[in-house]
């Protein structure tokens, strides 16, 4: 069976590159009816941050990847947690010391900072293989601190790498890492492997940033006599400047994305494609759809641009298809916040919104009117491809108020019936009678739907008073010119 893992450190913020991972190993485990494990790498006690899981945690939940197994927490499966594993790290550490894979050092920092290879990288000596196995444990069973090293053997490994292809690195270039430290905790790189193996995992989906680790890793799984995963490396993803996406560089997180207005479920279909690329220009994948496509042949080698145009478009794209009672519940703060007029059925103005948006933020000034019609520039009422001028459009608005003043159903199509046998009547162009109607109503070059709309959403009274209003500016404005 294929097992995937997501193996986050808790840095107390979901960087999208780590979602990208997440999701991918998430979504071939789904594809493949395999498993995704979620593992806390917390080993490195220095760096804990108050409240990071609870972050990881919300943060896949929100975006609807879901773990397989795990601990039960409270009737769900929680992380497996690494700081809680610590007694199997160091047994293993412990077998690998007594095959002569591994070693005791018992170099201090000050030695330790002197080391460097040719190459001016820090690398250790290997001065302490010299220490003989007795001494090593009599040594350490008097209380000297110590750490334990992985002994790289002289040689060179390659190994297959899905988006890499082959990496090929001489031993000489390896460190002897240190696989537990002296508090007696693992490194991420030793618990991270034996981790790998204990639970199962058959495809490593992880950042390109391991790819120059892994030859160790691999060494040990050697050592071990463990069999080597499938390994995915993924590239980097790069900011529009072309760097690294990175907090420092004020780049977003998902949280800092989702508190800009932009929806998980568009996130997520966004950074699906960030770095894999489906077998057509389709675009739009539901997390479902996603579970369906999603294959290793895709993935691209080159890094990718998260690009924020893009994924406002898409965020557009997911207002417009969302079920219209869902986008009425995220809509109505803002709608209510903007718009008091009590005769207005908000449920409608959201309908008239919801395909012309790509943010909620973006809804107060389109629908800004209702409650407070602007002063506009007498020719606004004169659309330039009519072909007509003031004067026409004020007596096409005349013969609207008296043709409305009537009308008692002012439901849309009562409307729209009651304006185009108006225009019937009058032989003139629709939008000789619909654009000024439009234009007195909301007071803008655009708005968000039709006159007989407008008429239908503002209700008679509102109606009538402002093509009323219009029509004595107009008035006043003809007159002035006369003059
Ligand atoms: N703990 C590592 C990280 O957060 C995980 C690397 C891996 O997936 O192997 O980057």
């Amino acid at each position: 069976m294929l097992r995937t893992r997501f193996a986050p450190s808790p840095t107390g913020y979901m960087h999208i590159g780590n979602l990208r991972t997440a999701l991918y190993g998430y979504l071939l485990a789904r594809r493949h009816e395999g498993a995704f494990v979620l593992r806390i790498e917390d080993t490195d006690q220095a760096r804990l941050v108050e409240g990071a899981v609870k972050v990881i945690f919300d943060t896949l939940r929100t975006a609807g990847i879901s773990h397989d197994e795990g601990p039960d927490v409270g009737g769900e499966y929680g992380p497996y947690v690494q700081s809680e594993r610590k007694e199997i790290y160091l047994s293993h550490a412990n077998e690998l010391i007594s095959q002569g894979k591994a070693y005791r050092c018992f170099c201090g920092k000050e030695r330790l900072d002197t080391l460097v290879d040719k190459r001016g990288i820090a690398k250790y000596d290997k001065h302490c293989l010299g220490i003989k196995p007795e001494e090593s444990k009599r040594k350490a069973d008097a209380g000297e601190p110590y750490v334990i090293r992985q002994l790289i053997p002289d040689g060179e490994t390659s190994f297959q790498d899905i988006v890499y292809g082959e990496i090929k690195v001489s031993h000489s270039d390896l460190d002897d890492m240190i696989l537990i430290k002296s508090d007696g905790m693992p490194t991420y790189n030793f618990a991270n492997v034996v981790d790998d193996h204990l639970m199962g995992i058959t495809h490593v989906v992880r950042g390109n940033e391991y790819l120059s680790s892994t030859p160790k890793y691999n060494l040990l799984y050697e050592a071990f006599g463990w069999e080597l995963p499938t390994y995915i490396h993924l590239p980097l993803i790069n900011n529009e400047s072309g760097e690294k996406l990175s907090k420092r560089h004020g780049d977003a997180s998902f949280e800092d994305l989702l508190k800009e207005g932009y929806l998980p479920e568009a996130v997520v279909n966004y950074i699906a494609l960030l770095g894999w690329s489906p077998k057509s220009d389709r675009e739009i994948y539901s997390l479902e759809e996603l579970c369906q496509v999603f294959d290793l042949d895709g993935l691209n080698k080159s890094p990718s641009i998260f690009d924020k145009v893009k994924l406002a478009w898409m965020n557009g794209e997911y207002f417009k298809k969302m079920d219209p009672g869902k986008f009425y519940e995220l809509a109505e703060e803002t709608l209510k916040n903007s718009v008091k007029a009590p005769q207005v059925d908000l449920k409608k103005v959201a309908a008239m919104v919801q395909t012309r948006i790509n943010f909620l933020h973006e809804i107060p000034p389109i629908v800004d009117f209702i409650d407070n019609i602007p002063e506009f520039p007498p020719d606004l009422v004169v659309h330039k491809k009519m072909k007509t001028d003031i004067p026409i459009s004020l007596e096409n608005l005349k013969n609207a108020y008296a043709s409305l003043e009537t009308l008692k159903d002012y439901s849309d199509a009562a409307v729209h019936l009651r304006l185009f046998s108006l225009i019937a009547e009058l032989g003139v162009k629709n939008s000789q009678v619909l654009w000024p109607v439009r234009t007195a109503l909301s007071g803008k070059p655009t708005s968000p739907c039709g006159g007989t709309e407008l008429c239908a959403l503002l209700g008679k009274d509102e109606t009538l008073k402002r093509i009323q209003k219009s029509i004595e500016m107009l008035e006043k404005h003809v007159q002035s010119l006369a003059r």
